[in-house]
């Protein structure tokens, strides 16, 4: 599977933490990040990643183009919901597109453990 992993920074230690847990099943699929959240990752983990480019740099749009051409399986956008983003257009343009294409999307950690736990268990 192909599964991105995006982190707004007040979730970048709640992601590192999920990426150490679940680094067995992580790295059985092809990894994509945005810039900041890949390079911290990696740097935590043994996990192979490829980096877009930063999120409000463009990176999430990046994202949205995989997910519109069906290249992307799973997002976890782990989103601080309290802070107001300088690229909350690309945000709310990815969340939609996952949700055009049924993409399975995690936006709170909760949420991403389950679609984890599932994959661990090979439900799907
Ligand atoms: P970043 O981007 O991983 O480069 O910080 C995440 C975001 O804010 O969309």
């Amino acid at each position: 599977m192909k599964i991105a992993l995006i982190a707004h920074d007040k979730k970048k230690d709640t992601m590192i933490n999920l990426a150490i847990k679940y680094q067995d099943v992580l790295g059985e699929h092809d990894l994509y990040a945005t810039g900041t959240t890949g390079t911290l990752i990696m740097g935590e983990t043994g996990l192979k990643i490829t980096r877009m480019k930063s999120g409000p740099l463009g990176g999430d749009q990046q994202i949205g183009s995989m997910v519109a051409e069906g290249k992307l399986d799973l997002i976890i956008f782990l989103r601080d919901p309290l802070t107001s983003q300088p690229h909350e257009p690309d945000v709310s343009a990815l969340l939609r597109l996952c949700d055009v294409q049924s993409i399975p999307l995690a936006t709170n950690c909760k949420s991403a453990e389950i679609m984890l736990d599932a994959l661990k268990s090979k439900i799907f």
